[in-house]
């Protein structure tokens, strides 16, 4: 049998994220919207309520949920605000790698850092010409007797600004693609590394993104990750368990658009009528519940599908790509069902239009996730 009945811990995580989301996170998103600066407060919070590096396991430190459970905490904290909460969630896409190809030593030092004081770390797979295409990258890495050395710049860091570390990846040889490519552990002082410009984006502006600048970054042995070749098959394991968190996003986004619109539709007035009796409206409104329904469904399928340990590329994809898709064309409706008024600074929707947009980009494009889709189908 099928059961769709959440758990009592998992209502109760539920309720302390979404609680969270209300008090702490939407009474500042707006403002730090406005001033493109991550709230190091609100991160803060969320921390000491353990709405951080959810996933990793009470030994080092962590909550220790499942994926499931996982998703959930990112929906909530998406409600309120997906930039704040992608510089949360970017803590669980650089602690992931650790998890799946880390040492014990590793383990202990970096997650243990996550989990023993409010820091952030970050995740760098992507560079100035090499987002989409991964194995693609001309970071690279040379051994120099026991270290490695590092040149190059990575670009669209997440929380690169604040991090404390980076799973940084390189290869030894760019034109052999995937096959030289290897992860590494940098900290932020080691000498050599440097966080350059500071992105201004269009949307998730409380979200930190930055380019980083390598420059004879000396790497120890002990803080390789993976070796090369290793490291690029690393990088997609990593996207595969942490793509349905993009998805929870999109259902945190897409249901705050909903809650908008519907009390938005219930006041405003237009021939006589809220505009929430016209039909029209009334069609944008189901279909933005059409597709939260069905996101989250692929997100906890998703969710569940890796925490049974069964390998999960389409689901991941699919729960990333239409996630990602709906929330983009729910907001776009969310803009329209508030006519005018949707496109000022006054009222919330603009916003949650422009934060959509990057669902479809980052952690693979939409094209990338139907590309990863046929290819599983076509078994190529
Ligand atoms: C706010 C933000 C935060 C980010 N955070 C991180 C982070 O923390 N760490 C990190 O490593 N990266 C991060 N990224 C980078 C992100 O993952 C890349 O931007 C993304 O993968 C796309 O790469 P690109 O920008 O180089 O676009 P390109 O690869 O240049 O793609 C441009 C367009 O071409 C399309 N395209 C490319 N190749 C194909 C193909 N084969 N078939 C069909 N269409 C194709 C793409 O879908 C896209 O529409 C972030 C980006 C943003 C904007």
């Amino acid at each position: 049998m099928l059961d769709f009945k959440l758990s009592e811990e998992q209502e109760q995580l539920i309720q302390t994220a979404r609680r969270f989301a209300k008090e702490r996170i939407i009474p500042v998103a707006a403002e730090a919207d406005r001033k493109s600066e991550f709230p190091a407060g609100v991160f803060e919070a969320a921390w000491e309520n353990g709405l951080v590096n959810c996933t990793v396991p009470a030994e080092y430190g962590g909550l220790g949920v499942g994926e499931l459970e996982n998703t959930m905490i990112v929906e909530e904290l998406a409600y309120g605000c997906t930039g704040i909460q992608t510089s949360i969630t970017a803590n669980t896409l650089a602690a992931t790698p650790i998890l799946l190809g880390g040492s014990e030593e590793q383990k202990k030092k970096y997650l243990g850092m996550l989990t023993g004081a409010p820091l952030l770390a970050a995740y760098a797979t992507s560079e100035p010409n090499a987002g989409s295409d991964v194995a693609g990258m001309q970071c690279t890495f040379k051994k120099v007797g026991d270290d490695y050395v590092i040149n190059g710049s990575k670009a669209w860091i997440t929380n690169a600004a604040r991090a404390t570390w980076y799973v940084i990846f390189a290869t030894d040889n760019p034109a052999s693609r995937h096959k030289g490519i290897a992860a590494f552990i940098v900290d932020r002082d080691t000498p050599g590394f440097r966080v350059a410009k500071h992105e201004d984006k269009l949307g998730q502006r409380a979200s930190d993104t930055c380019v980083l600048s390598l420059e004879d970054v000396k790497v120890p042995k002990a803080n390789l990750l993976a070796g090369p070749g290793a490291g690029f098959k690393l990088a997609m394991e990593t996207f595969n368990k942490t793509r349905p968190d993009i998805g929870a996003g999109a259902v945190g986004l897409m249901r705050r658009c909903l809650d908008e619109c519907v009390a938005y539709a219930k006041e405003r007035k237009t021939f006589g009528v809220p505009i929430a009796q016209h039909q029209m409206v009334q069609h944008m409104l189901a279909e933005m519940a059409i597709r939260i329904e069905a996101t989250q469904l692929l997100v906890r399928k998703a969710a569940w599908a890796l925490d049974t340990n069964q390998r999960s590329p389409i689901v991941s994809s699919c729960a990333k790509a239409y996630g990602a898709d709906s929330a983009m064309a729910t907001a776009i409706d969310a803009v329209q069902i508030f006519g005018g008024n949707g496109y000022t600074k006054e009222y919330p929707v603009e916003k949650l239009m422009r934060d959509a947009k990057v669902l479809q980009i980052y952690e693979g494009t939409s094209q990338i996730q139907r590309m990863v889709i046929a290819k599983q189908i076509l078994g190529v």
